[in-house]
């Protein structure tokens, strides 16, 4: 969830930590504007979760996440 100032995990309410307007916790964004073949055509959904709310969610998948390993560090 974003604000002007402060980027907040969806799932749990945290605030993730900035400094200087900079995250300094990792955190993902999920953004899907969603098409015909759905039942919200033309709504854009937008989330933020905190790293141990996607742990929580991706414990419950039934296939597990695919999960390599990052060749160069962005
Ligand atoms: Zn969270």
């Amino acid at each position: 969830m974003r604000s002007e100032k402060e980027i907040r995990c969806n799932m749990c309410g945290k605030k993730i930590k900035q400094e200087q307007d900079i995250p300094v916790e990792d955190f993902i964004t999920v953004k899907k504007s969603w098409g015909y073949f759905s039942k919200k055509d033309g709504t854009v959904q937008e989330f933020d979760l905190c790293e141990a709310c996607c742990d929580a969610l991706t414990r419950r998948f039934q296939i597990p996440a695919a999960e390599t390993e990052q060749k160069e560090m962005l």
